[in-house]
């Protein structure tokens, strides 16, 4: 997936994988669980360096992301990461935003695949959302309602711009800069070449947004030159939403910046069967976080009630990075053949017989049993 392939580029000790395992919180725990299990199962060897963030860890250690786990990433390269919780409105920033950001995970990469056998009225969908991570109104740039900074910035805003902001506003600002559009857009492209992709769709709102969506356009219309054989189009993002309930079949890698890639991953996944089954990787130069793309469902915790699948098809995509590409299909087709064969499924690929799903437990032995 990615251009570290040699076995050196790895922290590996007798022949076992050194990966950073961070559990999460809510559902993150028993995915990232069964994610384990069933990647042992493959024969691969792991030596599991467990990283535990935040808000529990924050009672004791200060913050919700530490700085030994941010190391142990640095030193292994490769991680597997369960949700984490994010207090909405208030209390600690993002964990995840944090991660990304420390470790310049600059690409957030969403395969979203049809399976057969997954209740869904779409078929024959294979789409790869490369997303910007690193900037845009996610950077985290804020101001608070009321407070001295917003009056500044609303202030400057009025002074440079004519245009009236009411005082009782608050802020987030949106960023988007050429270097930074340049390599995600870079990187969808080679990842389109290198996977034997036909089509890379750019998303944007630059009617709107013309100086920062407008930006982005433009370099990745300047990029795109540079790959003749792979074709090129862009959609608005509005536009793109209802393009991809009607005919999702057309698209194959999408582009975008790094609130649009967040929404649209979450609607990609609901074409493809929904959450539970949406892998994904958050990738620099260097390193590779793999984790779902959904998050910690605190009202599932602790219920054995959660599809693991999300998490081992981020378990296959690291194998694949690692260069265990046979064991990367070998588990991929034992989860397919475990959806395929429909009996052992938790509630959300089971609609209309909950009764009959099985937990996050039975879904893992039911895909090491296929891997046997
Ligand atoms: P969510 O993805 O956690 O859950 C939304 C709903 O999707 C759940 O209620 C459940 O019905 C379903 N769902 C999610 N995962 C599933 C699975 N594996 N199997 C079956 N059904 C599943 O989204 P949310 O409720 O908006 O967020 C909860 C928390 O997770 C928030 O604090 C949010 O910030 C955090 N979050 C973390 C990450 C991350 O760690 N990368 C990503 C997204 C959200």
């Amino acid at each position: 997936m990615r251009n570290i392939r040699r076995i050196e580029d790895f922290n590996i000790d007798m022949m076992s994988y050194k990966v950073t395992l961070i559990p999460g919180d809510g559902i993150g725990p028993e995915v990232t669980e069964a994610t384990r299990r069933v990647l042992e199962a493959t024969g691969v060897k792991f030596q599991w360096d467990i990283g535990y963030v935040g808000a529990e860890i924050m009672k004791t250690a200060g913050t919700p992301l530490p700085e030994t786990v941010l190391q142990s990433i640095r030193r292994n390269k490769v991680a597997l990461k369960g949700p984490v919780t994010t207090p909405v409105g208030s209390g600690f920033r993002s964990v995840n935003v944090a991660l990304r950001q420390s470790l310049e995970l600059y690409t957030c990469m969403r395969p979203c695949k049809s399976y057969p056998g997954i209740p869904s009225p779409f078929k024959n969908i294979d789409i790869v959302i490369v997303r910007e991570n690193m900037e845009d109104l996610y950077a985290g740039i804020e101001f608070q309602k009321g407070t001295p900074e917003a009056a500044k910035i609303i202030e400057a805003i009025t002074e440079l711009s004519g245009k009236k902001i009411l005082p009782d506003s608050g802020i987030s600002i949106k960023p988007i800069s050429e270097t930074r559009s340049r390599r995600i857009v870079k990187f969808a492209f080679e990842f389109a070449r290198k996977n034997g992709r036909r089509k890379v769709t750019a998303v944007h709102k630059a009617n709107i947004m013309k100086f920062s969506d407008g930006l982005f356009l433009a370099i990745a219309r300047e990029v795109a030159k540079d790959y003749s054989n792979i074709e090129f189009e862009d959609r608005i993002v509005d536009n793109m939403c209802m393009q991809l309930v009607q005919k999702p079949q057309l698209f194959d890698v999408i582009v975008t910046e790094n609130l649009y890639g967040d929404i649209l991953s979450d609607l990609c996944a609901g074409l493809v069967g929904g959450l539970g089954v949406a892998p994904g990787a958050n990738l620099s130069d260097e390193i590779a976080v793999f984790e779902a793309t959904h998050g910690s469902a605190p009202k599932y915790t602790g219920l054995n009630k959660v599809n693991p699948m999300a998490m081992m098809l981020s378990g296959v995509l690291m194998l694949r990075h690692v260069g265990e590409a046979e064991q990367a299909v070998r588990l991929e087709k034992a989860i397919a053949s475990v959806i395929a064969e429909g009996k052992y499924l938790t509630y959300d690929l089971k609609p209309g017989a909950a009764e009959k799903a099985v937990g996050t437990l039975q879904v893992a032995d039911a895909v090491i049993e296929k891997l046997s």
